[in-house]
């Protein structure tokens, strides 16, 4: 595990593939693999100003052209000599290959650049989920050392949410065509985005969605607090890359936000609260099935129904058991 974390952090493409397949699929290494890669910082070749990997979530419903902005913001992070790490996840599907990831072949592009590394995960169940996995994941992109790692879900639901929150700039793409903005409200994305897109800018109706979140904008929320960050409003043509560095221009202008304001260091606690929280759960849900197994629960949902004990005693008595 050593040798293979070495390689890793000296940028190795298969290095870092192994090591996110084996988060992928919640192996009994992975403990040994984040003891080591907790062992100091990012990959030695590079100097990043904080340190640190910058992570920047894109979310938006399947169509609005996510995948396709992905593909030119790596192409002009490449430009300005960053290196680039991607991770595609799919919170909804417990498989590899759907929906989301048939657009993967458009990442071809980059295939043959050493300094793209590009990965889909899907939720297999691990323990504490995606939570747990997608910061296990982007800590080794971080020692491969990626200035930059675009995280791409599908979707704008509460998984989406929770993964975005993930993010140090959460980035929500819409287009004209979708009605995103009511379903994206909905989820709660609006509150959480730090950057909309307001892709397929060519066409009828991206003039209307602008004007939709600017009014949505206006009802209020976190973002209307004096000082507040007030996410701007980015029109691109994704296809054509127009608009592609105002996208990054905003996201930089974010990043810039957040280092002045401490946030940057409050999200990357929080991002690993979450973490540790859902590695947490995770235990004692296994600790609870290896302690109790199954005849435990039907002990104690047979006591119930005959009304010798209440639901509350009973499970206080398997917690305690634990
Ligand atoms: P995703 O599902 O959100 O990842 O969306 P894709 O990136 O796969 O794009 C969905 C479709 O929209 C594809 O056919 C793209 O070629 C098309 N598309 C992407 N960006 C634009 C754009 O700026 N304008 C137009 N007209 N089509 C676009």
């Amino acid at each position: 595990m050593a040798g293979l974390v070495e390689r890793a952090r000296d940028g190795q493409p298969r290095a870092v593939a192994r090591l996110i397949s084996l988060v992928e699929n919640d192996s009994p290494v992975l403990r040994e693999v984040a003891a080591l890669l907790a062992r100091g910082g990012g990959g030695a070749h590079r100097e990043r100003v904080d340190g640190a990997a910058q992570v920047v979530g894109l979310t938006g419903s399947p169509g609005v052209g996510k995948s396709t902005s992905t593909n030119a913001l790596v192409a002009a992070l490449r430009a300005a000599g960053k290196r680039v790490g991607v991770l595609a996840v799919d919170p909804s599907s417990p498989f590899s290959g759907g929906a989301l990831l048939g657009d993967r072949v458009r990442m071809q592009d980059h295939a043959t650049d050493d300094g793209v590394f590009i990965r889909s995960m899907a939720s297999r169940g691990q323990l504490g989920g995606l939570s747990a996995a997608v910061p296990q994941a982007l800590r080794v992109l971080d020692a491969a050392g990626c200035d930059v790692v675009l995280v791409e879900t599908v979707g704008v639901g509460q998984a989406e949410v929770e993964i975005a929150s993930l993010a140090d700039t959460t980035v929500l793409v819409v287009a004209p065509g979708f009605g995103d903005g009511i379903q994206a409200a909905k989820a709660g994305i609006i509150e959480i985005a730090d950057v909309f897109v307001v892709n397929k800018a060519d066409r009828d109706g991206a003039d209307q969605v602008v004007r939709e979140l600017r009014h949505m904008q206006s009802l209020g929320g976190r973002h209307s607090a004096a000082g507040a960050w007030r996410p701007p409003i980015v029109k691109t043509v994704a296809a054509r890359g127009e608009g592609v560095d105002d996208v990054l221009a905003a996201i930089e202008k974010h990043r810039g936000w957040l280092a002045e304001h401490g946030e940057l260091d409050r999200r990357r606690q929080a991002r690993a609260a979450a973490e540790i929280e859902a590695i947490t759960l995770g235990t004692v849900k296994l600790r609870f099935t290896s302690v109790h197994g199954s005849a435990a629960l039907d002990d104690a949902a047979g006591r119930v129904v005959a009304g010798e004990t209440d639901p509350y005693t009973a499970a206080d008595e398997l917690v305690a058991a634990l």
